[in-house]
């Protein structure tokens, strides 16, 4: 399918709302070369140094295997050398009409911020701050702390929860938008799934490859990745 009338129908819906929120997830970054957790050739489906991610992404693995932890996170998670692809640009050319007021995403890759987009709620946490546990040092890479300390990237990690600031930001958002665009996540994992249902708006659009779970919610379904939709929204 080209899903022909469903770009042209979401650029009308662009065209008629005032107060876009877009939400997302690993999908909109695996153009970009970044790992997506979940998908068939995700993270999640290959073990690193005989442990499997999820594990490795805990406090109690950070507290045991604190180098395990940084090869992992510098080999698969870093991002110093992604690029941001066609969808982050878009959402920057959005913002900057003034319709999309803001980006709530789960990855911590910061490309969006990379792209140029302003107001970006990382649910997740993100790798520009890493902190001594220990003394609270802090600095924008992963440093060896003077004082012995485990030094940790300003992420969420599994078992841990999210900051009530952001995700209290994020329900704010989504209250407000009169259209939500949902790309690159199945909608499965909190918060992701509860922040929809704060949603009171008219348009309800998901640009995702594989079905979710809120399908029978949304008014427009794209069923192609996020970057490749993007370059059929802007030409
Ligand atoms: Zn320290």
């Amino acid at each position: 399918m080209n899903y022909y009338n469903e770009i042209l129908e979401t650029k009308q819906v662009i065209d008629n709302s005032e107060y876009i929120v877009f939400f997302g997830g690993a999908g909109t970054s695996t153009e970009s070369g970044i790992s997506d957790f979940r998908g068939d050739r995700g993270l999640y489906q290959k073990t690193y140094k005989g442990y499997n991610p999820e594990e490795i992404l805990s406090l109690k693995f950070v507290l045991k295997n604190p180098q395990i932890f940084y090869d992992f996170i510098n080999e698969k998670l870093c991002c110093e050398n992604a690029k941001p692809n066609a969808g982050h640009k878009y959402l920057v050319e959005l913002e900057n009409t003034g319709k999309l007021k803001a980006i709530i995403t789960q990855n911590i890759d910061g490309l969006h911020q990379k792209a140029g987009s302003k107001n970006v709620i990382e649910l997740h946490g993100n790798l520009r701050e890493f902190y001594c546990m220990k003394c609270g040092r802090e600095k924008d890479r992963f440093f060896d702390c003077e004082c012995g300390g485990i030094v940790r990237p300003n992420i969420v990690l599994y078992g841990e929860p999210l900051d009530v600031d952001i995700v209290n930001r994020s329900i704010s958002e989504v209250k407000k938008a009169d259209c939500l665009i949902v790309s690159g996540t199945s909608l499965t994992v909190y918060p992701a799934n509860s922040l929809l249902e704060y949603f009171d708006g008219k348009y309800f659009i998901i640009i995702n490859t594989s079905p979710t779970q809120y399908d029978s919610m949304a008014n427009i379904i794209i069923r192609k990745p996020f970057a490749e939709t993007a370059r059929l929204l802007t030409s």
